[in-house]
């Protein structure tokens, strides 16, 4: 079998279930390989009630104290009753279910694995696995991984896709003997393999080690390339600075800080330098960035060129086009602006393709479907990516071939020092935007339980009654029986609604709804039609609503803080005191501590480091802290130190051997053909 064949070749997998694995955009074995687990289970032996420790998964031996009780609300079949053992007596739910209820027999014994939970000093157990002692015992020690997975796609079936590839396929080594023996590497294929299914948590780490080296590797080597190929690069675009530009400057209603003015400058110059630019700007969140992307669109479409803006989302991309439609018409611009995203409908999209051709527009906004291939510019000479961490290079480098080779700008709001952006952004001039706005007042923070929950409205109340905005996040979408009994959007709502006065405009906003829909509520937001809105992290990236002062935060136990940091910045964003409520689900201290780290710290690399010190090596899967720069498995954070010692060895083997031609590298070279971003001719090197 070859790397590249379909998942139907594989026994047991017919038109439907590949059907299923396509969901999770699984098409090859290469893929199937690849779609690594998001976490593993360990079958640890059985304890008593008495001593379980709660929160975490644990296995308990217990009786079945009488006959569950089963409901049906809405779609959802809820069965309950109670166990017990020497120590205790536990309650158990099950969610959707339904034949658990011929399984579960009053009287009988069997080992439950979950999540224990106290509450009002009463334990709860939801939704256990249930096994024979038998079936436990096969399972007692081993690591078993769990996928990610979707409606109708069993673990079980992808464990035995897996296990099928791993014996079909055999992994080349193409790293060079010498590196290896340095980093002390397991091999490919046994890397491949103990990372499905480790022997045991030292063998797990192993393997993720190896992974992560060479995703790094392959990144920084393509990078290295990259920033050699468009080095002093003679741009097609030349540009001067236009008096637009300073005119919009001076008719802000605010002055921009030091360091935008610093950074609106690096950007002229390159525009104007005769060379292509290739910029990145970096600057936390709120720092301003946005005006500074316009004023180097302003740049371009006054040269008498086409520029664009995309971002990562539709929501996002929505904003800027209204924004920038918004200072257009007050400051009387000569933007001729449109919005393309992937929501447009078939027959508006074909005309404003022809449009954009035509030339009828002088800066395109949009999502992804600015890089399709139907998207023909004309003369597009400036690309921006907002958002930047959210896209690969691969993605910023076709946006810029949209042009004859267009000038790019990038912004991200990543926190990570300058050493680190320097490698990761290696093929880019960095500006940073090292200043916030004047009037900004540092966030107030605090970590709370769910019983201050009555005393947060009240100050969310508060706050409602000053015309201010409030956000609401909640980790889940929908109740379900993968949502654990975390807040979902969809309930809170209601359960808000039924609590605040009717008075309140409250709504809700999550992923999985319409993009159109999206739209419109987050539209309502920004018009202050709306005062609460629950939503799940989709408010995340760059949304900016400076009315907006609260935030708060349901089972913030469940994100990573350097997410919690980005969320954050939603808020404080205008010259109104603003407020940062962590609700967290559970009275766990561990949790609670690790929360606090937002509360004296605003420096996000400071907070992502702080907090995977604390979650310490045994919680490795779940502490990603940001999906950074599309890797898979390597985390900018956790593995800052190894990406360091990689940016050192690519140099030493570029330097060694720059065409990478000597037989040691050919298999390196061989495999930088096949798996970099196809862009860079390392064919032609
Ligand atoms: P980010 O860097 O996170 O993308 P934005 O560009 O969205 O931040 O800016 C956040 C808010 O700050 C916006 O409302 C913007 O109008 C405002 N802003 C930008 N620059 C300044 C400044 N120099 N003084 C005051 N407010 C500013
Ligand atoms: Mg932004």
């Amino acid at each position: 079998m070859n790397y590249m064949d379909n998942i139907i070749t594989l026994k047991g997998i017919g038109d439907k279930t590949a059907k299923l694995f396509y969901k999770l955009n699984i098409y090859t074995l290469h893929d199937l390989l690849y779609h690594f687990p998001r976490d593993y289970e360990v079958y640890d032996t059985p304890v008593n009630l008495a001593i379980a420790p709660l929160d975490v998964p644990v296995t308990l031996r217990l009786t079945v104290t009488g006959n569950f009780v089963w409901k049906k609300i809405r779609s959802l079949t809820i069965g309950s009753g109670f166990a017990q053992d020497d120590t205790g007596k536990v309650s158990i739910v099950f969610f959707n279910v339904p034949y658990m209820k011929n399984i579960i027999k009053a009287g009988e014994t069997y080992l439950m694995r979950g999540k224990l939970k106290k509450e009002n000093n009463h334990w709860k157990l939801e939704h256990p696995k249930i096994f024979s002692e038998e079936e436990y015992s096969q399972k007692t020690g081993t690591m078993q991984p769990c996928y990610s997975l979707t409606a109708g796609l069993t673990n079980n079936t992808v464990i035995k896709a897996i296990r099928q590839a791993i014996s079909a396929i055999c992994e080349e080594e193409y790293l060079p003997a010498e590196l290896i023996e340095k980093y002390q590497l397991v091999s490919r294929s046994c890397a491949i393999r103990d990372m499905h299914f480790p022997s045991d948590y030292e063998h797990m780490l192993l393997a993720r080690r190896r992974l992560v080296f060479d995703e790094f590797f392959t990144f920084i080597i393509s990078l290295r390339k990259l920033k050699e190929y468009n080095e002093d690069a003679v741009s097609s675009y030349p540009m001067i600075e236009t008096a637009e530009t300073l005119r919009l400057i001076e008719s802000l209603p605010y002055k921009l800080t030091d360091a935008q003015m610093r950074v609106y400058h690096e950007v002229t110059d390159d525009l104007t330098s005769g060379k292509c630019m290739n910029r990145l700007i970096q600057g936390d969140v709120g720092s301003g960035k946005t005006i500074l992307a316009f004023l180097a669109l302003l740049t371009a479409i006054t040269n008498g060129y086409q520029s664009a803006l995309m971002a990562p989302t539709e929501i996002l991309a929505t904003q800027h086009y209204e924004q920038l439609c918004m200072i257009t018409a007050k400051y009387k611009l000569p933007f001729k602006p449109v919005l393309l995203t992937g929501s447009v409908s078939t027959a508006n999209k074909k005309k404003i393709y022809t449009e954009i051709e035509a030339g009828t527009y002088n800066v395109i906004i949009g999502t992804h479907a600015l890089i399709q291939e139907n998207v023909i510019y004309n003369d597009l000479a400036l690309v921006v990516t907002d958002e930047q961490h959210r896209f690969g290079v691969m993605q910023r480098e076709i946006f810029s071939k949209k042009g004859d080779k267009a000038h790019v700008l990038v912004m991200s709001a990543t926190p990570i020092p300058r050493t680190l952006a320097i490698i990761l952004y290696g093929d880019l001039n960095i500006s940073v935007v090292d200043e916030l706005p004047a009037n900004r007042l540092p966030i107030k923070n605090c970590v709370v339980g769910t019983d201050y929950r009555k005393k947060a409205y009240g100050f969310i109340m508060s706050e409602v009654a000053k015309g201010h905005q409030v956000y609401i996040i909640c980790p889940m979408v929908e109740e379900s029986e993968l949502s654990g009994g975390l807040e979902n959007v969809i309930d809170y709502t209601d359960k808000l609604k039924a609590t605040l006065p009717e008075s309140v405009r409250i709504s809700y906003l999550h992923g999985k709804m319409r993009p159109a829909e999206k739209n419109r509520i987050m539209t309502a937001f920004s018009d202050r039609d709306i005062d609460i809105l629950v939503s799940t992290t989709v408010i995340e990236v760059g949304i900016n609503v400076p009315n907006a002062t609260v935030m708060m935060v349901e089972n913030a136990e469940r994100f990573g803080l350097a997410q919690l940091h980005q969320l954050r910045g939603r808020i404080g964003r205008g010259d109104a005191q603003s407020y940062c409520i962590f609700v967290s689900g559970t009275d766990n201290t561990k949790s609670m501590d690790r929360l606090k780290i937002l509360n004296h710290s605003n420096d996000g690399f400071y907070i992502a480091q702080e907090d995977l010190k604390m979650r310490g090596p045994g919680d490795l899967f779940g502490i990603r802290q940001s999906g950074d720069m599309n890797f898979k498995l390597a985390d900018i954070y956790y593995d800052s130190k190894l990406l360091q010692e990689i940016s050192q060895s690519v140099d030493d083997v570029l330097k060694e051997d720059r065409e990478l031609c000597t037989s040691k590298y050919s298999g390196l070279k061989v495999h930088l053909e096949q798996n970099t971003v196809n862009f860079i001719d390392f064919k032609s090197i």
